[in-house]
């Protein structure tokens, strides 16, 4: 229903409504006012009548008075059987009896000429023709003889004119024989009545004019109910006029801002998708420009490795140093770069495998003594004996936030020393908490760099004249790190004291883990690789020719001569026609690359058994996960470290590897 037709129908049943009660309210007050002022002339006449009896037994009490006669006052007719009516007394006056019954005739006389209400006497026998009742009387007079009743109202026409008619019953008292008992009453009988008739006139005009009052007031009452009902219902249609105004105001607004977000919205989803985009873009670029840059690393450093191997002159060591340092240094940077793209995709976890915390910081010590000593730096380590042996963790990236720390120590410290502590803060059953601090006598660090040292690309010295290049990315790396592990990085310094850098970390306990192995060196690896590894069978899929040359020579090294593929199509065609003890897959190759030719290998009649391990320039995480995937049992990234691979060899030809894959 509409709004306007719904307050059209409560105005409608308001007026009904109000109406009804003023209707009510006129009906019950105008019958209440005629009782009312009916029972005022009841009042009246019942007044009245009580003084008229009260005289008359006054009257009847002295047994009458004694009146001088006189012309108007002659002796009572009717009272001539009395004895002693007439008296005279010892004066000579002449007196007269005037029973009650006279005595109030004559007052009821007097009453009704002065103030108009009639007096009666009446009763069916009468002395005084006078007192002879009227019809109505009469009717009434057998009532009270029969006993029906003692006294009677009514309102009757007398002469024309309303009156109120009122008669109470009258019994005989001893003191009424005198006059009565001739009429053959004795006492106690119903002998008369006394009454009035009271003109109703005066009383008639108040109930009409009381009424027309009423009537006029209700009136007025329910015109101004009316009015109010009437602006009422106009207000209320007002505030709704204003309310939809304010409403459709409102609407307005909310269809204007909603048409506004959702033209953001669109304009917020395409710089996404543009922000998106563009993120795919970089990391796409950043795995490419990896994979481009350790390609040709790849075979720098292998070449590198040959030539040291080759025994050349001082000089020329000298600069081979140099170029490995140089090389090392790429390597670090593009590693660096790789983490932070792995940080801000989601991507940088942390494996979880056997780790020994001695081990890891004396590989650390041993690779940088030689760095510490050129620069007369005392570098040394203080481990917390108490720390566990076998633990659980990530002992790369433990390894590089150490080397981290250490890295810069060194390349910050002139004079004085370096300090690697390990100390042990927690131990619960199943892990423990450690603490990892380098300490260094360097140039230290301004309080105001601190907060920022650990965001990424920030260096203290900012300037395009820096003297310690850097990429700024090492810090920020190790507090990842840190948090991944459980812990918190942080520093503390002042200006040419030193700097102290920490980081704290939780590690698991191997309970159930062999015992960590001792350092093994590079020299043992390869005898016993050379011992584990005779007459074994090796396939190398990889199609670039450099790359191809120094793993031959890494392999030949440690007298293992390889079968060659030059793309993934030939190392399966290989593996189908030989059973291999072990193939190095390189991942992508031209025909057919590393993924595809495993999982052929792996649908092969026996080629569920061949150890297959990635050597790629594909060093995400995703890579790892593909190459498992398809079906590898292992990874090694290019460059390859010649220690690593060796390593990597030995444990799966020595077969004590548990290979993550099985047919
Ligand atoms: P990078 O060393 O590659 O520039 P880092 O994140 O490892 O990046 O270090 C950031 C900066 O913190 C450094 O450039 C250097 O200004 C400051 N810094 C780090 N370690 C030390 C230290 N031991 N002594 C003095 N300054 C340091």
């Amino acid at each position: 229903m509409a709004r306007h037709q719904l307050r059209h129908r409560l105005l409608i049943v308001a007026l009904g409504v109000w109406t009804a009660l003023i209707g009510f309210s006129i009906f019950w007050n105008l019958s209440n006012t005629e009782a009312q002022i009916m029972k005022l002339a009841y009042t009246e006449a019942q007044a009245n009548l009580n003084k008229d009896i009260s005289f008359r037994r006054w009257g009847t009490l002295h047994g009458g008075v004694y009146v001088p006669i006189t012309d108007t006052q002659k002796s009572v007719p009717y009272l001539a059987h009395v004895p002693g009516r007439d008296v005279e007394t010892t004066d000579g006056r002449q007196l007269t009896l005037l029973n009650p019954a006279s005595m109030l005739r004559q007052m009821m006389d007097l009453y009704a000429a002065e103030y108009g209400v009639r007096g009666r006497i009446t009763g069916l026998r009468f002395l005084n023709p006078g007192n002879a009742p009227d019809d109505w009387e009469r009717e009434q007079l057998e009532r009270f003889t029969r006993g029906e009743a003692r006294e009677v109202w009514a309102v009757n026409q007398i002469d024309g004119k309303p009156h109120l008619r009122y008669l109470r019953a009258m019994f005989m008292e001893p003191g009424c024989d005198k006059c009565h008992a001739i009429l053959g009453y004795k006492t106690g009988d119903m002998r008369g009545a006394t009454g009035l008739n009271l003109p109703l006139a005066p009383y008639l005009e108040q109930v009409t004019t009381a009424k027309l009052n009423l009537g006029l007031t209700h009136v007025v009452i329910w015109l101004i109910g009316l009015g109010g009902i009437f602006w009422g219902n106009w207000l209320g249609a007002n505030w709704a006029r204003e309310r939809d105004q304010a409403h459709a105001a409102l609407v307005c607004h909310r269809d204007d801002l909603e048409k506004q977000i959702a033209e953001r919205t669109a304009e917020l989803s395409e710089s996404m998708r543009a922000a998106e985009a563009a993120s795919r873009a970089k990391s796409t670029f950043l795995a490419n420009m990896s994979h481009e840059i350790r390609t040709p690393l790849n075979a720098i450093n292998g070449g590198l490795h040959q030539l040291r191997r080759s025994g050349l002159p001082a000089a020329q060591l000298a600069l081979l140093n140099k170029i490995d340092t140089a090389g090392r240094h790429l390597l670090d940077l593009i590693n660096g770069v790789l983490d932070l793209s792995k940080i801000e995709a989601g991507k940088f976890t942390l494996t979880q495998a056997a780790l020994s915390v001695r081990q890891i910081v004396g590989n650390l010590l041993s690779m940088q003594q030689e760095r510490a000593a050129e620069k007369g730096l005392a570098l040394r380590a203080d481990i917390d004996p108490r720390i566990p042996d076998c633990l659980l963790g990530d002992s790369l990236r433990l390894q590089q936030a150490l080397l981290n720390y250490v890295g810069n120590a060194l390349k910050f410290t002139d004079t004085g020393s370096v300090t690697l502590r390990v100390r042990l803060l927690e131990q619960a059953t199943d892990d423990v908490r450690l603490r990892f601090e380098v300490e260094d006598t360097g140039i230290g660090i301004a309080a105001e760099d601190l907060p920022t040292l650990f965001s990424e690309f920030e260096q203290v010295d900012n300037s395009p004249t820096r003297r310690h290049g850097g990429t700024g990315l090492g810090l920020a790396i190790t507090r990842k790190i840190a948090r991944l592990m459980g812990g918190e990085a942080g520093a503390e310094s002042r200006v040419g004291q030193g700097s102290l850098f920490w980081f704290e970390g939780r590690f698991a306990i191997d309970h159930a883990g062999p015992a960590c192995q001792p350092a093994v060196d590079l020299e043992t690896v390869i005898r016993r690789l050379a011992e584990v590894g005779r007459g074994k069978r090796l396939l190398l899929a990889e199609d670039d020719p450099i790359n191809q040359e120094i793993a031959l020579s890494l392999l030949e090294d440690v007298g293992l001569v390889p079968d060659i593929a030059g793309d993934g199509r030939q190392a399966v065609d290989a593996a189908a026609r030989q059973a291999y003890d072990l193939i190095l897959m390189d991942m992508q190759m031209p025909v057919m690359d590393g993924l595809a030719a495993t999982r052929a290998i792996r649908a092969l009649p026996g080629g569920g058994r061949v150890p297959i391990v990635a050597m790629t320039a594909n060093a995400f995480a995703e890579d790892r996960q593909r190459c498992i995937e398809a079906g590898m049992n292992d990874f090694l990234a290019k460059p390859v470290e010649p220690q690593l691979l060796y390593t990597t060899l030995l444990r799966i030809l020595a077969g004590t590897s548990n290979p993550a894959y099985s047919a």
